[in-house]
């Protein structure tokens, strides 16, 4: 499953940056998920449980904040923030749109235990 292999890159970033901390452990995880990223957030969530009880983060709980998706428009100059799947503006129905949140899954931040 396309989370497995996204957990365990992201329990290595979370192993490395503990270890470099010195800490103890992890006490939360913070993602951003974008609505584009391509990431289900339930299966996350249960690769992340799955996948914990081994490392440092086996007691850190995962918060995840979904990003929609953010399009800036070279038409109107509009920012706007959509919740569906499209590039459409929704000012001006334009197609010159750029996207600019929303695609990524990235970690927030880190609560460490030290
Ligand atoms: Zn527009």
């Amino acid at each position: 499953m396309h989370e497995y292999s996204i957990v365990m890159s992201l329990m290595e970033q979370c192993e490395e940056l503990a270890l470099a901390n010195s800490a103890k452990s992890i006490d939360q995880v913070e993602l951003k998920i974008g609505i584009l990223s391509g990431v289900e957030p339930a299966l996350l969530a249960q690769a992340f449980d799955t996948f914990k009880l081994e490392t440092r983060c086996h007691n850190a709980k995962l918060v995840m904040n979904i990003q929609p998706l953010v399009l800036q428009c070279r038409t109107c100059d509009k920012q706007s923030e959509v919740q569906e799947r499209t590039i459409i503006c929704p000012v001006c129905n334009s197609h010159h749109t750029q996207v600019i949140d929303g695609e990524d899954m990235m970690l927030m931040q880190l609560v460490l235990d030290t």
